[in-house]
């Protein structure tokens, strides 16, 4: 069986949704085929800045949204020559309700959010199945709530493998028996009680490796709008190249870090059963992608590629006496749901400080101020400081490990640049090097360290 995911510029309009039918007709010509299918390209934007809308009373804001989120999917509909207008006047109406109701409220509530924002993937997923069907194929609309079971945190659940290893089969193997595509919504799950919920953005490609793993798929190809993992983002490094292959632990290190390509979730649930995972290109299908897969064929030595994390701030914990509070922050951050991107500690004074997305910097400030509030209120800990102008680059390699002088050679590659170096981190297992920088001198030491370790 193979999973094959397509995001959403790979499902944008019309045209796109037509590229998508042909490659999923074409590998379900040969086996077994289950899609899960991202909500069209801005559409996630829409529907949540709505909700924002809704939340501050701004009808005429709303009116104005729903009417583009009808129009860009009837649009398509006709563009793809399928008679779906009921179908899609009633999830837009489902949309307007929720809407409606946090109208009413004046408030926002997570889950809420999950169902609303999830009516995207549903979307794409009726005029995929239907356009499918136009062609004389067999295939069914499926919403992943009815799939994927997951715990309760809103807006960011988790799966719960057993109980979707459960639901999957029940659900989709019927259909993939009786030679029906499944086209399944990427992005939302529910809770065992039938809550709905979501696994946060980006996360279709989660969901992809959720099922992929769930129905012991032999393999899962991710269709995005680039032609594969590179050495470097292509928009900065105009010599990056493609990876042919990569292994589960520097794709996952490659997302974590700011590469766009994967969320960084999705390997977890494939490593154990070795599924490995395809990231093609639907704009160039021709062209190989990069495959994902446990361990590298070929002995590959030194760093694979390099990537760059604008969106960073860095915060400072400097206590003023050797008192011991990394342990509490790291809790408090944990317990907010901030996830730290690197950490650095040093000194006998058990100074440290650790980078977060700019999205998550006043969550991260307020959780580590309320943890240390008696120590902040005595001056046992200096006041926190955040430096917003800095960015994150990170160096990736399996082949890193035990390789000496890597580090050495990087980091003169940067100062020949005369950027200054902020921040490092590298874990026992050398697989990332990370290395905060001035914001300003980012793109440059991206630039450098891809050049000196010939990528
Ligand atoms: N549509 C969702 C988002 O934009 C999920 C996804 O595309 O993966 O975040
Ligand atoms: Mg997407």
């Amino acid at each position: 069986m193979l999973v094959m995911k397509f995001g959403g510029t790979s499902v944008g309009s019309a045209d796109r949704i037509k590229v998508a039918c042909g490659l999923i007709a074409k590998s379900a010509a040969e086996r077994p085929v289950v899609a899960v299918v991202s909500a069209m390209s801005k559409i996630t934007d829409l529907l949540l800045e709505t909700t924002r809308q809704a939340e501050g009373g701004d009808q005429a804001g709303v009116d104005r949204n729903l009417i583009t989120l009808e129009t860009r999917h009837q649009d398509a509909a006709d563009g793809l020559g399928v008679s779906v207008y009921p179908q899609i006047a009633e999830l837009v109406g489902e949309f307007r309700r929720i809407v409606n109701g946090i109208l009413m409220l004046g408030h926002r509530p997570p889950r809420a959010i999950d169902e609303a924002v999830a009516i995207g993937e549903r979307l794409s997923a009726l005029l995929i199945a239907a356009s499918l069907q136009k062609s004389g194929f067999k295939a069914e609309a499926v919403n992943a709530a009815e799939v994927i079971v997951t715990d309760a945190v809103f807006n960011s659940a988790s799966p719960l493998m057993p109980a979707t290893e459960t639901k999957s089969c029940a659900r989709l193997m019927p259909l993939v028996n009786a030679g029906i595509t499944p086209i399944v919504t990427g992005f939302n799950g529910a809770t065992a009680d039938g809550r709905p919920t979501t696994l946060g953005r980006g996360g279709s490609d989660f969901s992809a490796s959720i099922i992929a793993s769930a129905l012991n798929a032999s393999e899962l190809w991710i269709w995005t709008d680039v032609d594969g993992i590179m050495t470097a983002d292509p928009r900065l490094v105009t010599d990056a190249k493609v990876l042919t292959e990569i292994t589960y632990s520097e794709a996952a290190e490659l997302a974590y870090a700011g590469a766009k390509v994967l969320h960084p979730r999705t390997l977890a649930p494939l490593v154990e059963k070795r599924i490995p995972v395809w990231s093609k290109n639907s704009f160039a299908p021709e062209k190989p992608g990069t495959r994902i897969v446990p361990e590298l064929s070929a002995d590959n030595s030194g760093a694979r590629a390099v990537t760059s994390m604008a969106n960073v701030a860095l915060v400072s914990v400097e206590p003023a006496s050797g008192i011991h509070i990394i342990g509490r922050a790291l809790d408090a951050l944990d317990a907010a749901n901030v996830e730290v991107l690197a950490l650095t500690s040093s000194s006998y004074r058990q100074s440290f400080c650790f980078l977060v997305r700019l999205e998550e910097l006043d969550t991260a400030t307020q959780a580590v101020e309320s943890a240390l509030a008696i120590e902040l209120a005595h001056g046992y800990v200096r006041p926190i400081e955040i430096d917003r102008n800095v960015g994150l680059l990170a160096v990736v390699g399996e082949g890193m490990r035990g390789f000496s002088g890597m580090a050495g050679r990087i980091f003169t590659a940067i100062s020949r640049e005369k950027i200054n170096i902020i921040a490092i981190a590298q874990g026992s297992s050398e697989l990332t090097i990370s290395i905060v920088v001035r914001r300003d001198g980012l793109d440059k030491a991206v630039r450098a360290v891809h050049t000196e370790c010939h990528l």
